[in-house]
């Protein structure tokens, strides 16, 4: 069965005159569809060239020189400064540190609860993704805290009710499965009433949802680098801390690229002014070059432009679903208001594992969460109308 035209005439004209959408040719997608931004985002073709010239015209010509000669003591600054853009930070306030989106958290989690050294509760979403879910605990038993793991409907409640007892809230803008969002500046106003820190991770905003950090003035947030940012597999994690904390924030993660004067080598840490103390050791280069390369289209952009491309995206995506199985989408388990939700859309089916097969044995990178969830991610810069009335043919034919 394919779609009606009312749709496709419904989507095509914008689609020919939108700057967005021409993008997708300068991403390798290998003939296939990428609905999974938000778990691995595609690469540039240009990043190839890109990587080559680091490594034969830079580290094999300078080897060691190229850490002052080629900017790569800087990179983490450097890079962080660009996320600052479409995070809307004021710079030198991120920092990538190169280390992964866990131990970031870890390293954030326990600085946020030794700024409130008095108080006993470290507050979680219940439905975070699992290693927010881990690391907290951890953080609570190393910390001698107590961790309460509480769902994303009564997390304000506890705040507004109990928030005097909150050393810090671990919250997302957007429910990893669902798609859900949550009010940044809401809950952290909450939190500001509580007297408690506002932690916030990113991992499924950024690159795709306006976050405004310094605007809703958050205190502290991590997030990934390899989803809709697109940094490629494994790209390292970004640390957002505001100037008014940086002179207070005491990082467990000591290395010497966090210190004062890392090459002195002074046998005591001093922690660096700014947002280098949320550094830890020496950066991985390649990989921050990759996430360096994958935000610069990002930026070009702009991050208003992206999320209102993706929310048509998603909207066309159940518009088309709607038509051809309304069944399935009544399925629809992420908010239907485009403005409720984040950048992908989670739809309910028997045995999701096999769908996410076969659809992945016709050309289509979905993934799927037990039991049941197919998600659906958007991203905007390389997701085309086209790709998407090809991708709810074949789910009409499989699922
Ligand atoms: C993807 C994701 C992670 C991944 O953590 P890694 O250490 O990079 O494996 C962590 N938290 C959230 C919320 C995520 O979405």
């Amino acid at each position: 069965m394919t779609i009606q035209p009312r749709i496709e005439e419904d989507g095509s004209p914008r689609e020919k005159t939108d700057p967005i959408s021409s993008c997708s040719q300068e991403y390798a997608l290998d003939g296939r569809i990428h609905l999974n931004g938000n778990s691995l985002g595609a690469p540039r073709h240009s990043l190839i060239p890109e990587l080559g010239h680091l490594i034969s015209g830079q580290w094999a010509r300078l080897q060691v020189r190229g850490w002052f000669q080629e900017g790569w003591l800087d990179l983490p600054r450097t890079v962080g400064d660009k996320l600052g853009a479409l995070l809307g930070a004021k710079p030198g306030q991120i920092v990538v540190a190169g280390e992964t989106t866990s131990t970031t958290l870890f390293n954030v989690l326990v600085a946020a609860c030794r700024l409130r050294a008095d108080r006993p509760v470290l507050l979680v979403e219940q439905e975070s993704f699992p290693t927010d879910l881990y690391i907290a605990a951890s953080v609570a038993r190393l910390l001698d805290r107590r961790l309460a793991a509480v769902s994303r409907a009564d997390l304000d409640i506890r705040l507004r009710e109990h928030g005097d007892q909150v050393a810090a809230a671990l919250t997302s803008p957007v429910d990893f499965r669902t798609g859900e969002r949550r009010g940044i500046g809401e809950t952290t106003a909450l939190c500001h009433d509580a007297g408690a820190i506002s932690v916030w991770d990113l991992s499924h905003a950024a690159g795709v949802l306006p976050v405004d950090l310094d605007a809703n003035g958050v205190d502290l947030a991590i997030g990934c680098g390899y989803k809709y940012l697109g940094g490629g597999p494994g790209a390292p994690a970004f640390t957002y801390v505001p100037v008014r904390h940086q002179p207070d924030v005491d990082f467990p993660l000591a290395g010497w690229h966090g210190h004062a004067r890392p090459f002195a080598m002074s046998p005591r840490f001093e922690p660096a002014d700014g947002i280098d103390r949320a550094r830890t050791g020496t950066p991985p280069v390649l990989s921050l070059a990759g996430l360096n390369h994958a935000l610069d289209p990002l930026l070009e952009a702009g991050i208003e432009a992206l999320y209102q491309r993706t929310r048509e995206l998603g909207d066309y995506f159940l518009a088309c679903l709607e038509e051809s199985r309304p069944d399935l989408a009544k399925q629809l388990a992420s908010p239907r208001d485009a403005l409720r939700r984040g950048g992908h859309l989670a739809v309910r089916v028997a045995d999701a594992e096999r769908v996410e097969h076969e659809l992945a044995e016709r050309g289509v990178h979905v993934d799927s969460r037990p039991p049941d969830l197919i998600r659906f991610a958007f991203a905007p810069l390389y997701v085309t109308k086209d790709h998407i009335r090809r991708v709810v043919d074949i789910v009409t034919a499989v699922a």
